[in-house]
């Protein structure tokens, strides 16, 4: 099998049924379905608002650390499966601190432990890009980006945003853009995805070194 790399992968819509069903149980949250098959159902795309609905409902029942190590070695085990050798994985922790008042170093920690176990059990390098939402408040936004700095030795190599970008434009967030690009993190924005070429001017202007989608820059 020939090596691959991914880079682009929401670790939070990557968790399996049935690990979801297992840690929302452990967490007290009740999901919409509570068998595997019912959630698979639910896991069908529809359109981008269904699967931000979809992609909300799974977060809001991560909580732990050990939540959070889970959904990498998970995923890793998965990715291994299929000839991965490097992950360049992608989760949202400015969500959580606002919805949940989560901590940022159990998120953090939870994941880049992960990543160690990942690399222990199935020698597959995982690195992380966390991602701000656009909507975010800015002050957690710049909270995120330094917070990703603090971790930059232990695996997090990026600072990206998502959601709906008819929502946001970029320009709130240029201060933590600087804050992770002074602390040596590339930025690596979702852009012209739903929104038009404008959305990836302005993601290039702000120096991004990857677009994630990026399919309206053809225009
Ligand atoms: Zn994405």
């Amino acid at each position: 099998m020939s090596a691959k790399i991914e880079l682009h992968v929401h670790l939070e819509g990557a968790i399996r049924p049935a690990t979801l069903l297992d840690i929302a149980r452990r967490n007290g949250e009740s999901l919409p379905a509570d068998t595997v098959e019912g959630l698979e159902a639910l896991y069908r795309f529809t359109d981008f608002r269904h699967f931000l609905s979809v992609w909300r409902m799974t977060t809001n029942c991560l909580r732990t650390a050990d939540d959070f190590r889970r959904v990498v070695v998970g995923y890793a085990q998965e990715a291994r499966a299929h000839g991965a050798v490097y992950l360049e994985a992608i989760f949202s922790p400015a969500e959580r601190v606002e919805s949940h008042a989560l901590d940022w170093d159990e998120m953090f920690t939870g994941y880049t432990e992960g990543a160690v176990e990942a690399r222990e059990r199935f020698g597959l390098t995982v690195r992380f890009t966390p991602d701000l939402y656009r909507g975010c408040p800015v002050e957690l936004a710049e909270e995120c980006a330094r917070v990703s700095v603090r971790y930059r030795d232990r695996g997090v190599v990026g600072l990206g945003i998502g959601g709906d970008e008819r929502r946001s434009t970029l320009a709130p967030y240029g201060k933590a853009v600087r804050i992770a690009q002074e602390g040596g993190l590339a930025f690596v924005p979702h852009a012209g995805e739903v929104g038009g070429p404008e959305h990836v001017r302005e993601a290039l202007d702000l120096g991004a070194v990857r677009l994630r989608h990026g399919i309206r820059a053809a225009e």
